[in-house]
């Protein structure tokens, strides 16, 4: 086990002290599984009438929503359904409640976490525990607000925790830095000689798994949701609608059927059974995860949980006892959960966990003289990125994934559970959930048994790392590689991942960067890679300083580009075509703008899909196509991660309007490379036969050739610059690219990647869905009313026509600091002394050689100046890490905010 252990302290510390622990770790290796189980049934949930629960009653022969499983997420997702009014709701367990992974959590809830969304999220769960349901039930939850401190081993693990910290703000959530001497102050347990610092959360706390769950079922009872244990779920039949769309018909159960139209699958490990009982494959794994309970230690009652993220463990108070947990680099992986696995335990494997105790002896020395009373080890999902997999599948309408909690299940329960409870209500969450959401896999992935479980592993393990803004994984690579994948990876291409794609990051001069067969961080007996460039290069950029390793490189790219100009490989951006009699219809329906309006063919249109909110499920070019024969096509460029997203959205929106269309995804199929900057109208003429470069204008295609090979131009940019789209076929890619960057390099042109694009991009003002426009933002908010027509209908256009006129309730601007710091997002707003926002995304602006952030002021309602007047009248400052810069706001970007460059008008800007 040691020998294992030193091969992967990349990813954990030295683990020397493990010999502190060679007695306990004998001594527990022989209790068995079922003392330990039998000791923590004391856990198990009571089931009674008083919860909510219907073990004996008939079950409904109908049912708006039905919910499979009675853990966390079910029970949260059933309370939630039956308060916002879904009709009849009932949630099926196959045995008890909390029976599955629910029932030995650990129960920890952090309120500060790397994501904003995730804050929220967590936030409000703690809100119910604290608050909400103790009011709804008269009774308690079992939260014990015990506070939480982070510890640092390190200046930049104590930076991480500022970012989280300085983020916290926006939320109102209190948290202190301490210095290593404070530390005895609030854990007087603690090495503190060992620590840097540590971030200390006073209000994070413990929830109950019976308590929560009590708590949830109770009242979502008093709201009407019936609650059935004993119940498992047998299959889900489905049926065709008139207009050809699977949905959900009924669930079979061992009790009988309930026709529905909806069921939630929270079946936690069990999840992907359920899935396939519609056909569906989800990219889930089960882990062993696991925790043991010290012997009472002196003093324990009142200490704070404890986070050792560098050492990647955990000590959570449990009365007098510690519960001591962490992610190990070689977790057992469970090939099969077994249906009657209720209340189960697994034998602890010590070869496995020792290293925990180890690290625990070393942060706590008391630890290292008590005893080890019991071991908790059970099944728990977890995903390729950390995330759980939520949403409606686009295949079965009316089925939702709610699964795949990655040992967070209880403190994202709650909020988690009102978001799920949402979607399936009112067909949209009330804040952005695509992290969660299952359309962020690419299809062609999600049977990938490699990719699933590579990635799941790597998760796993680097569970407790830093979340670093551009850290990448070396699991699951080289999925989807593009016809130049090779060329430019020859070239000094560092390659990043993006929905399953290789696409290039940013271009170095040194050793070739190539990313290797994963080799587990060394876990299972895998040999371990020496000498990777790759991870050499990644592991420089895990700082938070300014400039960062690769400033130089991605510099180069942005002012050559700016100066000259860059040619990037854009191959892996989404590219579907909508086709068929229908289109022009669909179009008109789809789109915010009239893409279809322009009589003139080969005409592109940047424009928006939106929900029936308002809210942007995405910002796209629309390139209306002449076919010769029928309605003409619609080709849409889309980002390259929303591939699959934007599908299901066309599908949600068209599938039921009777119209005769088709979407067809041709990403791999063309490779596409973006010649952008003030020379790129010089290059292509050089290339081209008959000057098409000069009757092309902005926004127009054309079809031409180039060294002989069919290709179509499209002159756009993503990066503010005059630029064109060339596009071929695949298998031609590689004669096209050596033929523009021959060109190219006698005009000073160069390679660049998308580290340069989203600089480029930023730095003139231009959107990035994900970021600076979301679901919930709208395009009033977002400053895109002007591509919202209003005098015509499509898919949100009514919620467009109530907000014409509105004031909005925040707004996008765009700033800039004068000191030389790094802009990452989730950096704080600050308006006139006060908080009034946080950056979405941020870059060092090469071009004007400052940090420039994007980001939503929040406009108060009782202002009633003009929005605009009220944006640039503060006083701003951005906060980053505890400091404060002072910040210059802008309606539009301050680089060629006139979009002049484009036009190829160069001399102003
Ligand atoms: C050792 C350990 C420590 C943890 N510590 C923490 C922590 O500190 N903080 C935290 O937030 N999270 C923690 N977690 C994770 C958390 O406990 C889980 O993420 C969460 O409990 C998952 O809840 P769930 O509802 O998704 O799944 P489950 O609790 O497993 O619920 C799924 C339910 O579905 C039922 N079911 C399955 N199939 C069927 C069927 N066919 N019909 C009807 N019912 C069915 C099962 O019986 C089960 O009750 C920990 C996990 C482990 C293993």
């Amino acid at each position: 086990m040691m020998r294992f252990i030193r091969r992967c302290n990349k990813l954990h510390l030295n683990l020397d002290k493990q010999k502190y622990f060679a007695q306990s770790v004998r001594l527990l290796s022989t209790l068995n599984c079922s003392r330990t189980a039998t000791k923590f049934n004391l856990h198990q949930h009571s089931s009674s009438r008083k919860n909510g629960t219907n073990s004996t009653q008939q079950l409904p022969t109908e049912a708006d929503v039905v919910v499979i499983g009675g853990g966390s997420i079910g029970c949260s997702t059933t309370y939630h359904l039956a308060k916002y009014g879904a009709g009849k709701v009932a949630l099926l367990e196959k045995d008890k409640l909390t029976a599955g992974t629910t029932w030995h959590t650990a129960g920890l809830l952090w309120r500060a976490v790397p994501h904003e969304f995730e804050m929220k999220i967590v936030d409000d769960t703690r809100t119910l525990m604290t608050t909400i349901l103790p009011q709804e039930t008269d009774s308690e939850t079992g939260w014990i607000q015990t506070g939480g401190l982070f510890t640092a081993n390190d200046q930049t693990r104590l930076d991480s925790y500022k970012r989280m910290a300085t983020l916290a703000k926006v939320f109102g959530i209190e948290t202190h830095i301490l210095s290593a001497a404070e530390i005895p102050q609030v854990h007087h347990l603690l090495d503190s000689s060992k620590y840097v610092g540590a971030l200390y959360n006073p209000l994070d706390g413990t929830m109950d798994p019976t308590g929560a769950c009590t708590s949830y079922t109770k009242a979502a009872a008093k709201y009407g949701a019936q609650i059935f244990e004993g119940c498992g779920v047998e299959g889900i039949d489905t049926r065709l609608d008139d207009f050809g769309i699977q949905r959900v018909s009924a669930v079979k159960t061992s009790r009988g059927s309930i026709k529905t139209g909806q069921v939630i699958n929270c079946a936690g490990v069990w999840a992907p059974n359920i899935s396939q009982m519609v056909h569906i494959a989800i990219p889930q794994v089960t882990y062993r995860h696991a925790y043991v309970v010290t012997e009472p230690i002196e003093g324990a009652r009142h200490l704070p949980n404890v986070r050792d993220h560098d050492g990647s463990v955990y000590m959570k108070r449990q009365g007098d006892t510690l519960q001591v947990g962490g992610y190990e680099a070689n977790p057992i992986f469970c090939k099969e959960v077994a249906d009657d696995f209720a209340f189960g335990l697994y034998t602890l494997d010590w070869d496995v966990f020792g290293r925990h105790l180890a690290i625990a002896c070393d942060a706590m020395p008391i630890i290292a003289k008590t005893g080890i009373r019991s071991t908790i080890c059970g099944p728990e999902s977890f995903t390729p990125d950390k995330q759980p997999l939520c949403g409606e599948s686009p295949k079965v309408r009316g089925f939702f994934f709610a699964s795949g909690f990655n040992s967070g299940g209880m403190m994202l329960g709650g909020g988690g559970g009102k978001q799920i409870a949402l979607w399936a209500l009112r067909g949209k969450p009330e804040i952005d959930m695509f992290p969660w959401d299952i359309r962020r896999f690419p299809s062609s992935l999600v049977t990938n048994k490699t990719w699933l479980t590579e990635r799941s592993h790597e998760t796993y393990s680097k569970h407790y790392c830093m979340s670093f803004p551009h850290d990448q994984p070396l699991a699951g690579r080289n999925m989807r590689k593009d016809a130049l994948h090779q060329v430019l990876l020859d070239r000094g291409c560092f390659y990043e991942e993006k929905h399953g794609w290789e696409r290039p990051a940013y271009f170095t001069d040194g050793p070739k960067a190539e990313v290797k067969k994963y080799d587990f961080y060394g876990a299972y007996d895998n040999k371990i890679h020496q000498d990777y460039q790759y991870k050499t290069l990644l592991n420089h950029e895990y700082s938070y300083r300014y400039p960062g390793p690769v400033h130089e490189a991605i510099s180069k790219e942005c002012v050559t580009c700016r100066t000259s100009c860059a040619v990037f490989n854009s191959s892996s951006l989404g590219k579907l075509v909508l086709e068929g009699p229908d289109a022009t219809k669909a179009a008109k329906l789809l789109f915010s703008s009239d893409v279809t309006a322009n009589p003139n063919c080969n005409t592109s249109t940047y424009t928006l899909m939106l929900n029936d909110k308002g809210g942007i499920e995405s910002d796209l070019v629309v390139c209306k196509m002449d076919t010769g024969d029928h309605d003409f096509d619609y080709y849409m460029t889309v980002g390259g991660a929303t591939t699959e997203y934007c599908k299901g959205h066309i599908s949600d929106v068209l599938s039921t309007s009777g119209l005769n269309y088709n979407v067809k995804d041709r990403t791999e199929e063309l490779a596409t490379l973006s010649l952008q900057g003030p020379k790129s109208r010089a290059v292509l003429k050089e290339l081209i036969t008959g000057d098409v470069t000069k009757s092309l204008q902005f926004g127009h295609f054309a079809l031409s050739n180039i060294v002989g090979i069919n290709v179509g131009i499209l002159r756009r940019s993503f990066v503010g610059e005059l630029g064109y789209e060339v596009s071929c076929e695949s298998q031609h890619a590689v004669k096209v690219y050596e033929a523009i960057m021959g060109v190219a390099k006698k005009h000073g042109g160069r390679d660049a990647g998308y580290r340069a694009m989203e600089s480029l991009s930023i730095e003139a003002g231009f959107h990035h869905w994900g970021h600076s426009v979301r679901t919930d933002d709208s395009p009033l908010e977002s400053r895109l009313l002007h591509l919202c027509n209003n005098d015509r209908h499509y898919h949100g256009s009514a919620a467009v026509a109530e907000m014409r006129g509105q004031r909005p309730k925040k707004s996008l601007a765009f700033f800039t600091v004068d000191d030389q710091v790094q802009l990452f997002g989730e950096e704080i707003i600050w308006r006139d002394g006060k908080v009034v926002g946080f950056t979405r995304n941020g870059v060092h602006a090469f071009n004007i050689n400052k940090g420039v952030g994007m980001g939503y002021v929040d406009i108060p309602e009782n202002d009633k100046s003009n929005v605009d007047d009220y944006l640039l009248g503060g006083k701003y400052e951005i906060e980053r890490n505890f400091v404060k810069h002072r910040a210059n706001v802008y309606l539009n970007s301050p680089f060629d905010p006139k979009r002049l460059r484009v036009r190829g008008l160069f001399k102003s800007t």
